[in-house]
């Protein structure tokens, strides 16, 4: 079939094989043009076939040369629907670390639920032994308890008062102003339970019980802080409530894992275009403006940049790893470096619909939208007949 972007507010609901494969490989081919790094050798990633995830199995397995298993909530092609982006991703990654001689498996399904993280330890156990790296990287609109069944879902609102502040459609250009009233109570229970720390803890405790986490094991999940003009709505809002729940999770987990040289770790990391970062609001629009200015300043990340660094300088470059007062990885350095938040902020004050293309960088934006769901990549051709039935190997 031939396979175009169909577009549904801030979701594509296509996804091109190819174009997927090719972005795999353009992230592959960057790590493998860096010095390699003496790191991990197992690797669980939960939340592993887009953005943050992806990236950290790729620096993995094609940097540090661990095998890895990555657990995803993905679909494949069925009838005239394409598979998911993350699918496409996947298969790519699995068929490159086969060809590299690294064992890799997937799990797809929730991992959210009891039956998902036996079937990972269950693999784990059977395939490499014990794990030395669980990231955890999952982004998720909502969460079934996996004890109660209750289900949780989770919003993007401030709390105690409403919030007001400019926002870009990414497709045409059109900047208005956004308002979003403050959550309620539940409304903020129910974001902390699907974007906390519970699940995280909940699949390290179950790895330590079976036996499944090496001595010294390390465990990170992510999180963001960002600028002030998204505060009100995202670090103290709902989600923000959620984030600081992960990172006292990690606390926890730091002193758990400790008794047995193991260490847990929130990385804060820069904003960027992905799948979750794109259904938030203003956030699309503030990116622009960050793009604008780092690419300028020459010190624009994507996912697989950001980490790269944290394996090479935060988590295994030094002797010890570099946290802030919070005891927090920062690969957000860049992004919140004073001078690159005092322009951004300047153009932000100024941007309107009739200059967002020259103040800010949403060009760019648009193109990576389309380029996680494989559109928009150079030398794949669009009108040819593609099949989109992809199979992953080594899927369980
Ligand atoms: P993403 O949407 O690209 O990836 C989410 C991953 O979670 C996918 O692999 C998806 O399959 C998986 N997933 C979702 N629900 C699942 C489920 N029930 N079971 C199994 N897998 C499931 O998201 P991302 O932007 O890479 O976010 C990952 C983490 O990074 C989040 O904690 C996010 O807050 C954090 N982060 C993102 C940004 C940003 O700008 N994108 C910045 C800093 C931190």
């Amino acid at each position: 079939m031939i396979i175009q972007p169909k577009t549904r507010g801030f979701i594509c609901t296509t996804a091109h094989p190819e174009g997927c494969a090719s972005q795999v490989q353009r992230q592959i081919d960057y790590v493998t043009s860096q010095p390699a790094i003496e790191g991990p050798r197992n690797v669980l990633v939960v939340g592993a076939s887009t953005g943050y995830g992806l990236a950290s199995r790729i620096v993995s397995s094609f940097a540090a040369g661990a095998n890895t298993v990555g657990v995803y909530f993905d679909k494949a092609a069925e009838g005239a629907r394409t598979a998911s982006a993350g699918w496409y991703n996947s298969a790519a990654f699995e068929e490159a670390a086969a060809k590299a001689g690294r064992k890799s498996y997937s799990i797809v399904g929730d991992a959210f639920s009891d039956e998902i993280k036996a079937k990972t330890i269950d693999l784990i156990r059977t395939e490499l032994g014990q794990i030395d790296l669980v990231i955890y990287s999952v982004a998720s609109p909502r969460r079934t308890h996996p004890k109660t069944g209750e289900v949780f879902s989770s919003v993007i609102k401030p709390l105690g008062g409403t919030y007001t502040n400019k926002t870009v459609n990414f497709h045409n250009g059109e900047v208005t102003t956004a308002t979003i009233e403050p959550a309620t109570e539940d409304e903020l229970r129910q974001t902390i339970a699907v974007m906390g720390g519970e699940d995280w803890q909940m699949w390290i405790d179950e790895l330590g019980r079976a036996g499944a986490l090496a001595e010294g094991a390390t465990t990170v999940a992510y999180s963001y802080i960002g600028p002030e003009i998204t505060h009100a709505v995202y670090r103290e809002g709902t989600i923000g409530a959620a984030k600081n729940d992960l990172e006292a999770t990690a606390h926890r987990l730091n002193a758990q894992l400790g008794t047995n040289g193991g260490r847990a770790f929130v990385s804060v990391n820069k904003a960027l275009v992905t799948q979750s970062s794109s259904a938030i609001p203003v956030v699309p629009l503030y990116i622009s403006a960050l793009y604008k200015v780092m690419k300028e300043q020459g010190i624009h990340e994507g996912c697989i940049e950001q980490m790269y660094r944290l394996f090479a300088e935060r988590l295994y470059g030094q002797s010890e790893t570099l946290v802030d007062e919070k005891g927090l990885i920062r690969v957000d350095d860049w992004e919140m470096r004073p001078e690159i938040q005092a322009e951004v902020a300047k153009l932000w004050a100024e941007l309107t619909t009739e200059n967002v293309y020259e103040l800010s960088d949403l060009e760019g934006y648009r193109r990576e939208f389309f380029q996680l769901f494989g559109f928009q990549t150079d030398g794949i051709n669009y009108e040819a007949d593609t099949n989109p039935d992809v199979a992953i190997p080594n899927l369980r």
